[in-house]
This record gives C-alpha cells, structure tokens and sequence, in this order.
C-alpha cells in the first residue's frame, strides 16, 4: 500500500485511479474540472485542492494529461509538482503517464532529476477498456532503478510493464506503435474502398484478406468495415474508441519527431494528411476507423496528387 498523487482524471486517469483503490493504495486526485474527480471520490480517493496537497506525502506521483505543455506546467510551473516537492528528503517517484512528445518528456525528467526527484515517462496502451479492466501495456522510459520502483504501482493498473530505455524512450516507442496502427487502418480501410468500388461484397474481402497475407488487427480485430466485426466502433457509428483526434495528435507527434531525427516516414506522413482531413471533415469525436466512412466519400484525385 502506498501513498499516491494523481492528477488528471478524465477519460484514462479516473479508471486508472479506481484501480490503484482497488489495490489499497491511498489516492489524493487533483484535476483542475471538480466534475472528473466524482468517480474517484466514489471509489474512495481524497480530493486534493492543489497539486502542492496531492504530491505534499505521496510517495508516488502519476499525471494523466492531454499533451505536453499540459504536462510542462503541471511538472515545472510555479505552482507545480516539482517547486511544491522542492527540499523535501526523499522525494517520490514522478510518473507520467499522457502520451506527449518526446522533447516534453525529456525536459520534465531533466528537471525533476535536477531538484533531486526521480521520473519516468511510462505512456500506455489499451484505451479506455483497458484503463478500466486494469490490463493496460505501459512503455516506460528512465533509469533501471526508477523503473524498478516505480512498476509495481503501474503494474496495479496495467498487464504489460515494458521498460523501453532512458528518458523518452516509453514516449518514443508509444508514437511508433500508433503511426504504426494509423498506417495499417489506413491501409485496410483503403483495401475496402478499392474492393467495395470493385463490385466485391466487403464480407468476402474480410473473409479472405483475414485469415491472407493482409491480416492485421486492424482487419481482424477492429475492422473499419461496418457490419462485419461486430464489436468494433464501425458497427456502431463509429463511436469511439480511440478517437481520430487523438489519432491525429499522435501522429503529428511521430512526424515532428521524425522530423527532429530525420527518420524516413513517408507512409506516416501521407496518414497525417489523410487523418486531417478526415478531423477536417468533421470527423473529430469519432473512432479513429471511420477514416474508412470519410475515404468512401472520395473520388482518386481527393487523395492520390
Ligand atoms: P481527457 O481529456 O479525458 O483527460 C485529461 C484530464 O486532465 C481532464 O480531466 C482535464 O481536466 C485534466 N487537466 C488538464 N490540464 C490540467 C491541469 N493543468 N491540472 C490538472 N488537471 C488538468 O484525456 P484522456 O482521454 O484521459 O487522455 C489522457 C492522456 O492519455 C492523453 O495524453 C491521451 O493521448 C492518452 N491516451 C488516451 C487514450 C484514450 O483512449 N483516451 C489511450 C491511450 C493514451
């Protein structure tokens, strides 16, 4: 059991906080909506006033955030984590668990490790199910012996504890694995458009192409097709899920990224645009998958120049 600061407690960070009571730590929450905070306190955590209350005894601390410059000032603003921890002996573990860039990531570990605090950047896979059912894969950037302290907490809230390398590297290998999946949909969603205007029943495309070379999980599994695999957002609007903003966001990570390192990631790029325009069009709140039902609106020249 231990003591632990949460802030951020929206979609991810609230389950992710059910299951940290549920293993019998003690949770101090802080989220700047009152209205997140409600299913924690139900379950059982204290609400904080301030980040300094929530991280003043903890002997861990997670932040769960929209993007890096949320995590910039909650880690290193005047009125955040590291300045409310400055001088305290044995100060606790910094986790973050947003999916942010890897320069942000970097830069929040250089500052907690300079006022003597120890981080790791430990993003997660496995959406909002996962937070729920506690079987998250976290990819967790920092030294050996932080990451040794810190996965049993992470592993009360997830299946798969990865330790991916210094600082960064858990946010590295996060953005690789979603231009990865946002390439692959694409690609599968493209499959369809080409098949369907072909004049081939999709269920025969899928009846094939899943158990062919073209299998991906994105077929299989989460197929953008409606009607098909009937658990996935696409039979059902297309609510999502993993959302095409969120989508986007992680892509235009991998290709800032890609570009700081000058990494050849011509088939990233090409789904950036395609998953902007998809937003564009109105798209934004849906899953991810109905860049197939945006794509089916398309004529070649909309997208091939
Ligand atoms: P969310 O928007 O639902 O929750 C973010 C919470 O942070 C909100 O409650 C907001 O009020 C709070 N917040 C923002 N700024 C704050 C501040 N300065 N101080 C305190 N609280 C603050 O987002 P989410 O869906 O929970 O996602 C969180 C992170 O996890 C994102 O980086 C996202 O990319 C990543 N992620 C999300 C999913 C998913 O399926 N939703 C999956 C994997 C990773």
């Amino acid at each position: 059991m231990a003591r632990i600061g949460f802030i951020g407690l929206g979609n991810m960070g609230s389950p992710m906080v059910l299951n940290l009571l549920k293993a019998g730590h003690v949770v101090r929450a802080f989220d700047l909506n009152p209205a997140a905070l409600e299913a924690s306190i139900a379950g059982g955590a204290v609400q904080a006033p301030s980040i300094a209350d929530a991280v003043a005894d903890a002997e861990f601390v997670v932040t769960m955030l929209p993007a890096g410059e949320h995590v910039r000032a909650v880690w290193t603003g005047a009125d955040g984590i590291i300045e409310a921890l400055r001088g305290r002996n044995q100060g606790p573990l910094l986790m973050d668990c947003s999916t942010i860039d890897v320069t942000s990531a970097r830069a929040v570990t250089k500052a907690a490790e300079d006022a003597g605090l120890d981080a790791l950047d430990a993003p997660v896979s496995g959406g909002v199910g996962g937070a729920v059912a506690g079987t998250l894969t976290f990819m967790v950037g920092g030294t050996p012996e932080a990451f040794a302290r810190g996965r049993p907490v992470l592993a009360d809230m997830g299946k798969s504890i990865v330790h991916t390398g210094a600082a960064g590297a858990g946010q590295a290998v996060k953005i690789c694995n979603n231009m990865i999946l946002a390439i692959s949909m694409t690609g599968v969603a493209e499959g369809f458009a080409l098949g369907v205007k072909l004049g081939v029943d999709p269920q025969k495309i899928y009846d094939v192409v899943s158990v062919s070379t073209g299998r991906c999980w994105a077929l299989n599994d989460y197929c953008p097709e409606p009607g098909i695999v009937l658990g996935a957002p696409s039979s059902k609007d297309y609510v999502a899920g993993f959302t095409a903003a969120l989508m986007l966001k992680d892509l235009k990570l991998s290709q800032d990224a890609a570009a700081s390192v000058d990494a050849p990631t011509g088939l990233g790029a090409a789904a950036t645009k395609l998953f902007q325009r998809t937003v564009d069009a109105g798209e934004s709140a849906k899953d991810f998958s109905v860049i197939r039902r945006w794509l089916s609106k398309q004529g070649r020249k909309d997208v091939v120049s």
